[in-house]
């Protein structure tokens, strides 16, 4: 994984590319007392990093990007399937007793609740369960069904979604997660097939992994 803070000798390159370029990695090489193999590394990190622009037979230039932009671009392009975890789901005929059971067990606090083989039907969250635990009914003869928050009414992602917007759609729709889907079809009836879970801490991750520069 790159890192996206530079060392002594890479500021030193991007400053002479900077003020020469373009400039060929020999010519920089001379200009450090180095030879171009030893520089080879430091100049295929800047260009990965989009510090630098090579171009054959020409040389190096700069692309003007400061590092705060550069990650910013990087971020930006991050995707669901990056930072998803495994979904942890119920089955519809299962109790809110079960389903209670389920999160304390699985240590989430989103369930979704599947229909048949692993289609998406509702979502269950803390509160819903707790809700249903108010009342003086029993809640192994309550199935989730009656309590879940349920299709259409789910906000899903798909694993090529940009996390930014998720993100977004996490606050705006004031949820802590949603399921990642793919959309098939059985027997012509569109279906979601449920393949994550995309919740707060994901992003908090990426927050981590940004002050951490683990974004590549
Ligand atoms: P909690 O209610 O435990 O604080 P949330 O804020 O995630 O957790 O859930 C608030 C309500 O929104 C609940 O009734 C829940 O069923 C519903 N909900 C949670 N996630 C989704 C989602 N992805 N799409 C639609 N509704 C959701």
């Amino acid at each position: 994984m790159r890192t996206i803070e530079l060392n002594k000798r890479q500021e030193q390159i991007v400053e002479i590319v900077k003020d020469r370029g373009p400039i060929t990695g020999e010519q920089i090489a001379e200009k450090l007392s180095l030879t171009r193999a030893t520089l080879r590394p430091d100049l295929a990190i800047l260009t990965m990093a989009g510090f630098l622009d090579a171009r054959p037979r020409v040389g190096y230039f700069y692309t003007g990007k400061t590092g705060a932009q550069l990650l910013t671009e990087k971020v930006g392009k991050l995707t669901v399937k990056d930072y998803q975890s495994i979904p942890v789901v119920v089955s519809e005929s299962a109790s809110v007793y079960d389903a209670i059971c389920t999160m304390f067990l699985e240590d989430v606090g989103t369930l979704f609740v599947v229909n048949g083989s692993s289609y998406l039907a509702g979502v269950l969250s803390r509160k819903d369960l707790l809700r249903a635990s108010m009342g003086k009914q029993d809640l192994e003869s309550i199935p989730v069904s009656i309590i879940m928050t349920r299709m259409p009414n789910i906000t899903t992602c798909q694993p090529t979604d940009l996390l930014l917007d998720v993100a977004q759609t996490l606050i705006s729709k004031q949820i802590d997660g949603m399921p990642v889907i793919n959309n098939t079809e059985v027997d012509g009836e569109a279906k979601m097939e449920v393949v994550g879970r995309l919740t707060k801490t994901n992003i908090t991750k990426v927050f981590v992994d940004i002050a951490n520069n683990k974004i590549v």
